[in-house]
């Protein structure tokens, strides 16, 4: 019988409940049994009760449930080998040999280095007779599956993470929101939302919200003219009649000089030169909260279910899979390859080279 293991990682997400549930259920109905881990890789180096077998109505209720009941954390132990080790040990104790684990890049990598690791790590446990040579026999290969939890939707090689959409409608809620105390006032509202080095979050909201202007990590506004660009916007809808100006400014905004552009920034500017009541509301948290939309329970089932799927298909040879979402098909890609995407297309952005980002992005619309 084959023992399956979930986890989550890094920054919770809406949705990595459904992702549990689904595995488990799924590993269930496969005939596997099915493991979870608490806390992270904090409960896979602790081991003990943070590693615990699940039945299927462990997880009853969890698909509409936000944040993640299993617990993440970030671990430092398990970015040394010797707390890798340790995990190892634990996972062996409990008869896993399947992990998969939703997260964000820094998940995704630790869980691939612990499998390229995994047989020396047996090895030793071997050879300093932790376990026995028989019982090292059977764990010679260490099965991973990634699945991408993040809200920020920066992860290459899939069209949408999960959390991504749950987090975009709370936004859009809270601009509604605001919107009503804009229009009665008729106020002027600079909302900072997430996202340092992806403007997905911003671009979005900014549509759906039908918001009057919007600054991004990837599109810096040009030094010297965003500032009337702007204000001749918002002033033109004015004179149409809008009680309402909505600005949305990602946390990673910048302008041509590589400045960051803060929500401050744009406060004062529209107090100063259009004498607008302006306010600033950063949404922070409140973006990650709350129960998952539809979208991210459908998406979170779908790829629960081929991660098992992937982990009963994996054999010592292939790659670890992550399971993307493309053009509306679940797929499986080569988990390192879509992280070291993912980390040259942050690295191109820090070094200010958008057009190249845009590029490993999506060589498609690059333009
Ligand atoms: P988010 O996008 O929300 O930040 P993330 O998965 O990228 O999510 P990280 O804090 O980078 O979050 O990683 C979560 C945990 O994964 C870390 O605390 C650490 O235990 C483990 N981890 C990350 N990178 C590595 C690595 N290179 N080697 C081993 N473990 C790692």
């Amino acid at each position: 019988k084959k023992k399956i293991a979930v986890m989550t990682s890094g920054g919770d997400s809406p949705g990595m409940n459904a992702v549990v549930r689904a595995v488990v259920r799924y590993a269930i109905h496969r005939g596997c049994d099915a493991f979870a881990i608490y806390e992270g890789y904090e409960g896979l180096v602790q081991g003990g009760d943070m590693i615990r077998q699940m039945q299927w109505g462990d997880v009853r209720g969890w698909l509409a449930e936000g944040g993640t009941l299993i617990g993440t954390a970030r671990c430092m132990a398990f970015r040394e080998r010797a707390g890798r080790l340790r995990a190892a040990k634990n996972l062996i104790a409990a008869g896993i040999d399947s992990l998969i684990v939703c997260g964000g890049d820094g998940s995704l990598t630790g869980a691939d280095l612990f499998r390229s690791e995994w047989p020396s790590l047996v090895q030793e446990l071997e050879d300093t007779q932790a376990i026995t040579k028989e019982t090292a026999d059977l764990y010679r290969h260490l099965t991973i599956v990634g699945l991408v939890g993040s809200i920020d939707n920066d992860m290459s090689s899939t069209d949408v993470t999960i959390g991504a959409f749950s987090s975009l409608h709370r936004i859009c809620e809270s601009v509604d929101s605001i919107s009503s105390t804009a229009i009665s006032h008729s106020r002027a509202f600079v909302v900072e939302v997430m996202g340092r080095h992806c403007g997905w979050l911003a671009v979005l909201a900014a549509l759906a919200t039908g918001a009057d202007f919007v600054f991004i990590p990837e599109k810096p506004a040009e030094v010297g003219k965003w500032q009337d660009e702007m204000c001749n916007a918002l002033q033109t809808f004015r004179r149409l009649g809008k009680r309402k100006s909505i600005i949305i400014v990602a946390e990673g905004a910048i302008d041509s000089e590589l400045k960051p552009i803060s929500a401050e920034d744009i406060k004062n500017l529209l107090v100063d030169r259009l004498h607008l009541d302006t306010r600033v509301t950063t949404l922070g948290h409140v973006q990650r909260g709350g129960v998952p939309c539809a979208y991210d329970r459908m998406l979170a089932t779908l790829q629960g279910v081929d991660a098992v799927d992937a982990a009963l298909a994996s054999t010592p040879e292939t790659p670890s899979p992550m399971i993307a979402i493309n053009g509306n098909k679940i797929n499986r890609k080569p988990l390192m390859e879509a992280v070291k995407l993912t980390h040259q297309v942050a690295e191109a952005i820090e070094a200010k080279k958008f057009a190249h980002a845009m590029e490993l992005r999506d060589p498609e619309f690059a333009d």
